[in-house]
């Protein structure tokens, strides 16, 4: 069973509206409210106070203060929980003291479980329904993945004036369609890279596939530059000096974040329409584990390639390598297919000849973008020839390591979730292949094939 988030947009009405706002207004007064309960205890009697002696609060509290009463009571307690776990967060030194929210940008509140509201969709468009407000909300938008709902937030974005649902569903366990007669073939893989120049190379045996960059990012940024710099001239507030922001501060900020807004919807829909095009025609992806954190550090101090290496963090970062790998992988783990993870250490596949599998050092520097080999002649671009390394890995065609690699595990199917579907080494792979092709040989379908699912 696998848990996905899915967030439709909501579209009340006038009256209906009011009524999401009011909500929204008693959830945060209860969020303040209980902030405000735990720093005077804190104060007075040195006591800190626990979730459930707030929940148990609130059958008390709802009486006192009617106006929250008609609430329904797990989404009032998912809102004391969120005080709990700020605080949560503060005990542990990860974030500062839990302050009071400003009404005005409040988020919203939750339904922590399936009681006090209702989906009505088959995951494309539909309505909810919030019992506890008695209203039902006309929503849009496209799940990827739908199945049996589970939990419901109610988020209010102020910036745009929009209200959302995120929905939590259940999707059932995957099945393993190997282990069924299926279509899927382990023939078809193809070995990919994610780089700066083109944002990802990928080999399949027979032929190269280069995708490029989308420059959106780049005239994108020029606006957000200029606007930024108007932006620095306006008045902005300050809470020292005790001065507000003014009318055109706000106007200009709200321009840019329209901007920034714009540009990271953009990759989005640029980066499923990649992956899903790549899922959709492999059933087998080969990559090399990725190091983003190692790649995009700030240079040394006192590097000559200072700016060289700011340069590419930006455009690494503007192409979201990491989100990239991760939506090939569960797309191409969704059909029942699986990614396979080179290590990159072991296998050097940016620095090894395809044809004769000499490594050389040289290869690594990012400047050599054209690689010819010393030993055996071959001539590659440099992004070509890792990819190809790859793929002959996986294939078991790589001269210069031997097949040890592939079978010793160090393959594995990179999955978000952290299980692993598949085990991925190649021995398996080989056994799975040699079942399916015995089963469609003798007709022999009363013996399922041995399968671990580890
Ligand atoms: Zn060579």
């Amino acid at each position: 069973m696998t848990t996905r988030r899915q967030t439709f947009r909501l579209y009340p009405n006038k009256t209906q509206e009011n009524q999401l706002f009011e909500a929204r207004r008693n959830h945060a007064y209860l969020y303040n409210a209980c902030v405000a309960h735990r720093r005077y205890e804190w104060r007075a009697n040195k006591k800190i106070v626990t979730y459930l002696e707030q929940q148990n609060c609130l059958p008390a509290f709802k009486k006192e203060w009617v106006e929250f009463a008609y609430l329904h009571s797990q989404s009032l307690q998912a809102t004391v929980k969120r005080v709990d776990l700020a605080y949560g967060a503060f005990f542990q030194g990860l974030r500062g003291l839990p302050r009071f929210k400003s009404i005005r940008n409040y988020s919203g509140w939750s339904y922590p479980a399936k009681s006090g509201w209702k989906v009505n969709s088959n995951g494309k468009h539909g309505s909810v329904t919030l019992n506890d407000l008695d209203i039902t909300l006309k929503m849009r938008g496209q799940a990827k993945q739908w199945g049996n709902p589970t939990t419901l937030t109610i988020v209010y974005k102020p910036s745009r004036n929009q209200w959302f649902a995120s929905i939590t569903v259940d999707i059932p366990a995957f099945e393993c369609k190997f282990c069924e007669q299926s279509n899927l073939s382990y023939e078809s893989i193809v070995a990919f890279d994610l780089g700066t120049e083109t944002a990802i190379t990928l080999y399949d045996g027979e032929k190269f596939t280069e995708i490029e960059n989308p420059r959106f990012t780049q005239k994108a940024e020029q606006e957000i530059k200029q606007k930024s710099k108007a932006l620095r001239r306006k008045t902005a507030p300050n809470k020292n000096k005790k001065v507000k922001g003014s009318r055109r501060w706000k106007k200009a900020r709200k321009q840019i974040s329209k901007l920034q807004r714009k540009v990271s919807s953009q990759r989005l829909d640029w980066q499923h329409k990649v992956t899903s095009d790549i899922a959709s025609r492999y059933d087998i992806g080969v990559t090399e584990q990725l190091n983003t954190k190692g790649m995009t550090r700030k240079a040394k101090k006192g590097s000559k390639r200072k700016k060289q290496k700011a340069g590419l963090n930006k455009s690494i970062l503007a192409v979201g390598f990491g989100a990239l790998n991760q939506m090939i992988a569960y797309k191409i783990e969704q059909k029942g297919g699986l990614l396979l993870t080179l290590p990159t250490k072991q296998i050097k596949p940016s620095q090894r000849c395809p044809k004769c599998g000499v490594v050389h050092k040289h290869w690594a520097e990012l400047s050599n973008r054209y690689h010819i080999c010393d030993a055996c002649g071959f001539e590659i671009p440099r992004d070509k020839g890792s990819v190809m390394v790859m793929y002959n890995v996986v294939t078991n065609q790589q001269p210069g390591l031997g097949t040890s690699l592939v079978d010793c595990g160090c393959l594995s199917s990179t999955n978000l979730t952290g299980k692993r579907k598949h085990t991925g080494s190649m021995r398996q792979l080989g056994q799975m292949k040699r079942q399916k092709s015995s089963r469609k040989s003798d007709g022999d379908l009363e013996t399922p094939p041995v399968f671990t699912a580890g």
